[in-house]
């Protein structure tokens, strides 16, 4: 047998690829070649193997880096503001207190949820927010893989300034312009209209163009609260996903987060254009938004994937935690077991996510000629050291806390749970200081 020469060797207790459903190899290898994965497998059938850097996962379960499809990074500053109110009041707060925060204070929010993610297992996340630039850098910076939207509003509380169109398409175009594509291709840069109650017909239009014409995600919220689609029935005579479509919109480059109140009609609608849907459970709990059909949507065809939602809305990046939950809310709510099983769930927040993303060619699941998006999770802490099952300590018993080593794009961001791309000590520090000075201010 011909020598390995790589990179990097990765080796785990169990690797769970995430595709084909179901597999699971023991004692498994992965070989790791400018940024690539060269070769995976079992350890008995792995090749002679000269690896730069070697990590013995021992006791360890491997899979791919998990994938938060939808969430406003910065928005760690604000946790805990307006805690107990519903989404339109709450939203009002946020708003009040954002405007106060200028591309530093989004720096310091970006990077203290990115160290937050990388700690907890989260290689590529889907952020839309303001100063979405100091989210990049953040990104870039920290070694995460990231597709970032520029957030859009013209028409808050549906009255439309025709002004703002047109600068925040330019201001759009402007992000795209600049970090598409940056650190290698580890920055992805989308198309954020923030949602049909805040954007106008010629905004959502435009958007969709923008998208197209360039090749890119575009990335929306859709039919949070029954509320907003109650107002849209009124003013448009029909149901966001159709008024979408009506615009042009839907397609399958199309990310829309949360889908909780959608009807048969309308799930259908989606799956006919492949659109992706993020379902961010904590969120729509804490605002008391409801519950998404989430079974419905995925046994219609759907492409749904996994998110946190930012995390003033949740309050944690924790994507283990939203694995769990997702599993429990559809089980219970349906009384059915089978209604998302731990399979389902752990595709959502991998495989799911980076074809919502476009990247199904490039990361999600553990496969030869994918980027080396991974991570290491011990199977040896208390909590999931009897578990039989590796896929159901994952999602059942795990939390981000027990991922031990986190890779990216071939690159050791985690080893040991301590993070080698950031002064995790500096991060805290300045985030906590921007975020006292917001609330007093
Ligand atoms: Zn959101």
């Amino acid at each position: 047998m011909t020598r390995l020469n790589v990179d990097l060797l990765v080796l785990a207790s169990a690797m769970i690829p995430v595709d084909p459903p179901g597999l699971v190899i023991r004692d498994g290898y992965v070989a790791v070649e400018g940024g690539r994965i060269v070769s995976i497998g079992r350890r008995s059938s792995m090749p002679p193997v000269s690896a730069e850097e070697v990590v013995e996962g021992r006791g360890m379960v491997a899979l791919p880096g998990l994938v938060n499809a939808h969430t406003h990074v910065a928005m760690t500053l604000l946790r805990g503001l307006a805690s107990d109110r519903p989404l339109d009041e709450w939203l009002r707060e946020i708003w009040r207190v954002e405007a106060k925060m200028g591309p530093e204070e989004v720096l310091d929010g970006a990077r203290l949820g990115i160290l937050e993610m990388l700690l907890s297992g989260t290689t590529t996340f889907s952020d839309m927010y303001f100063h979405e630039d100091s989210v990049a850098r953040a990104a870039l910076e920290s070694g995460v893989r990231a597709v970032l939207s520029y957030g859009m509003i013209d028409a808050p509380g549906w009255e439309r300034d025709p002004d703002k169109t047109v600068k925040e398409l330019r201001e759009a175009e402007r992000f795209i312009e600049d970090w598409h594509m940056a650190g290698g291709g580890r920055i992805r840069a989308a198309v954020g209209p923030h949602a049909p109650y805040t954007c106008s017909e010629e905004l959502l239009r435009a958007s969709a163009e923008l998208a197209r014409s360039r090749g890119l995600r575009l990335h929306i919220h859709l039919s949070e609260t029954r509320r907003e689609v109650e107002e849209l029935r009124e003013r448009a005579g029909e149901g966001p996903p159709s008024y979408l479509d009506s615009l042009g919109v839907l397609g399958p480059n199309v990310l829309a987060a949360h889908g909780v109140w959608l009807d048969r009609e309308e799930i259908s609608l989606l799956a006919s254009k492949g659109a992706s849907v993020v379902h961010c459970p904590a969120s729509n709990l804490k605002l008391a938004s409801g519950i998404a059909p989430v079974a419905d949507m995925l046994r219609e065809g759907v492409n749904v994937a996994l998110g946190t939602d930012g995390p003033a809305s949740n309050d944690s990046l924790d994507m283990f935690r939203e694995m769990r939950l997702a599993a429990l809310l559809q089980r219970g709510s349906r009384l059915d077991p089978r209604a998302l099983t731990s399979w389902d769930v752990l595709r959502m927040a991998t495989v799911n996510g980076a074809r919502a993303l476009g990247l199904a060619d490039e990361i999600g699941t553990l496969e030869a000629g994918k980027r080396a998006d991974l991570i290491l999770v011990d199977l040896r802490r208390p909590h999931l050291s009897t578990q039989r099952d590796p896929v159901s300590a994952l999602v059942f018993s795990a939390t981000g806390d027990d991922v031990d080593t986190v890779i990216v794009d071939g690159r050791v961001i985690v080893r040991a749970r301590r993070i080698m791309t950031m002064d995790a000590g500096e991060v805290v520090e300045r985030a906590s200081r921007a975020a006292t000075r917001l609330a007093s201010g």
